[in-house]
């Protein structure tokens, strides 16, 4: 049976801290332990997470939540998009990186990087907001040390472009009923989370505890690697599932 692991996108300070506290409390119950994709310096005023210096979720509570067992990513820079280009894994038509220069790149990642290592927090894991990058990307990051990437469909982790990616769930639906081995992850946002939502995942959490992993237990699979007609299909699929419109940033 396919093995689910769970990211928690927008982490940073001064989010909802209701829905990020009750999403994560709910883990904690259940022992699963996510990726969180932790904003360096969010710029992003979308209502649910805007920065707001007087909420609970700070620095302090995210490097809590790491010493307990959660693992960091790094989820953009500012989380604010400048282009309308898709990349390479286009579920998005917009994007902080894809289509941004090279050097631009290097500047964000680089950046963010030094902002989260300020804060005490070290990671190699990329998360790119609106899950688009492109091959400007991937040398900015292996520049600045980073090894992951958490995007990408497939059944289990694959290397490409001398970067492992870590692949995200096509449709929670079908993974659940994916008799074959392999691995996936659900990507939460909990901000835009309502009632039924988070009773969605308690049920599956209670009903499919033995499917869902630790994030930490994909760094012990081998990747396998990725051919260029895989790559092909997964760019299609991606393209299928934005124009399904069933991904939100
Ligand atoms: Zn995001």
């Amino acid at each position: 049976m396919k093995k689910i692991a769970v990211r928690i996108d927008d982490v940073t300070p001064g989010m909802d801290p209701n829905k990020m506290l009750r999403f994560t409390n709910l883990l904690d119950r259940y022992q699963i332990k996510p990726l969180i994709g932790i904003i360096p310096a969010n710029r992003d005023d979308t209502p649910g997470m805007a920065p707001d210096p007087n909420d609970t979720i700070d620095f302090e509570w995210i490097r809590m939540k790491i010493a307990e067992g959660y693992v960091p990513a790094m989820h953009g820079c500012n989380h604010v998009y400048t282009t309308e280009d898709a990349g390479i894994f286009p579920l998005n038509p917009f994007s902080e990186f894809a289509g941004v220069s090279l050097y631009d790149q290097l500047k964000l990642i680089g950046y963010g990087k030094k902002l989260l290592r300020n804060k005490g927090i070290d990671t190699d894991v990329f998360m790119a907001p609106g899950h688009s990058y492109d091959i400007n990307t991937l040398k900015a990051l292996k520049h600045f040390g980073f090894k992951y990437v958490t995007d990408g469909f497939g059944r289990r982790p694959y290397t490409q472009g001398g970067l492992t990616f870590l692949p995200i769930s096509l449709l929670r639906s079908l993974e659940l009923k994916d008799p074959e081995d392999g691995v996936t992850t659900f990507v939460v946002h909990t901000w835009m989370m309502d009632d039924p939502d988070f009773e969605e995942y308690e049920k599956l959490f209670s009903e499919h505890r033995e499917r869902f992993i630790n994030f930490d237990e994909l760094f012990k699979i081998t990747p396998v690697r990725r051919s260029r007609g895989k790559h092909y299909a997964e760019y299609t699929a991606a393209r299928l599932k934005r124009f399904a419109g069933s991904i939100k940033k």
